[in-house]
């Protein structure tokens, strides 16, 4: 039976829709507006990309948005005084600095100079901690995405055998704290995992951040389980023409979707999710700071 498909632009646009529901009460209610302040530094085009999309979707849903473009050789001083002018600015509930930064700039110093409650990204070390320990954090976007999908399509996921496939400090290893946090018995795989595919024919849930082109094939999955593919990659597409490009996720779809009970597109699975999730995250950090209670259903 061909798997069902988890629609994360559908449900993008759902949760978008309760962020702009609550941001309208807030404003009714309270005379707040929750702003988002986003900074990038340097020209990247897909971090150029992602800022304006997260400008344009932050306007939709009648928050604040506030850009803040800063030269590619900006210093960690100068850097570092606006973020603590931003942590200081009552009008502003997010921040995100857009990774990945210029080499000259250490990552991990400007993301814990974000205030906490402020971290919209959920990378601020407190926040990793808040989340290890199973406290109220601001929990990172991506995963918080996989799991609300993964909730809303099973209801409880209490006591079923997930593996993470991928431990990075954005992706992996918050989900696996999200999915353990929801009682799941969970496997971490990385790239020094042994026997891979027998780990993941394990698993009743299978997300997969790891970056590499369809690299888990259909005969990995056990019959009926849930995938997430977290994974964006851009191949050749030659079929499409000469110089052509498509994005695939690192599930190999097709001979996945044969076998799984339920699988997340790319595109239009995971990514969506990622942008509403920061909206969310914005709008439950303004509730926080302001000791309004927050939305129900958009956070962990
Ligand atoms: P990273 O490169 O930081 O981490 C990749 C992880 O995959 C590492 O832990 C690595 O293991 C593991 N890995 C690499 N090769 C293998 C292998 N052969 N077998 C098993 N594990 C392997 O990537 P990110 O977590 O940042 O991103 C992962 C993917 O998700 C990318 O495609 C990215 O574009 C996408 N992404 C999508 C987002 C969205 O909005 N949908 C948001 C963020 C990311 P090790 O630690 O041992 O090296």
């Amino acid at each position: 039976m061909a798997a069902e498909i988890i629609d994360g632009k559908a449900f993008a646009a759902k949760v978008r829709g309760q962020v702009a529901e609550h941001v309208a009460r807030l404003k009714a209610d309270h005379d707040l507006v929750p702003g988002l302040a986003v900074v990038l530094v340097g020209e990247d085009p897909a971090s150029q990309v992602y800022v304006r999309s997260k400008g344009k979707q932050t306007l939709e849903v009648g928050m604040k948005s506030v850009e803040h473009k800063l030269a590619v050789d900006t210093s960690e001083a100068d850097l570092l005084a606006l973020i603590d002018q931003l942590n200081r600015d009552d009008s502003i509930h997010g921040i995100l600095v857009q990774l990945p930064l210029p080499k000259h700039l250490d990552e991990d110093l400007v993301i814990n100079a974000i205030a906490p409650a402020k971290d919209v990204d959920g990378f601020h070390i407190s926040n990793v901690g808040l989340l290890g320990t199973g406290q109220k954090s601001m929990v990172p976007c991506t995963p918080l995405g996989c799991l609300m999908m993964l909730r809303d399509y099973h209801g409880s996921i209490s006591g079923m055998d997930a593996v993470v496939i991928g431990r990075s400090n954005i992706v992996g290893k918050p989900m696996a704290q999200l999915l353990l946090g929801d009682s799941c018995t969970v496997t971490i795989a990385h790239s020094r995992t042994k026997d891979l595919p027998e780990v993941v024919r394990r698993a009743d849930i299978v997300v997969a951040a790891v970056g590499r082109p369809e690299m888990v094939p259909g005969d990995w999955i056990k019959p009926g389980a849930t995938v997430i593919d977290v994974g964006i990659n851009r191949i050749d597409a030659p079929e499409k023409g000469a110089g052509k490009t498509r994005l695939v996720g690192d599930v190999h779809y097709e001979s996945a979707a044969a076998r799984a009970g339920a699988i997340t597109p790319v595109p239009g699975g995971v990514g969506p999710m990622t942008i509403a999730c920061l909206l969310a995250n914005t709008v439950t950090a303004c509730c926080r700071a302001n000791g309004i209670a927050e939305p129900e259903g958009l956070t962990a």
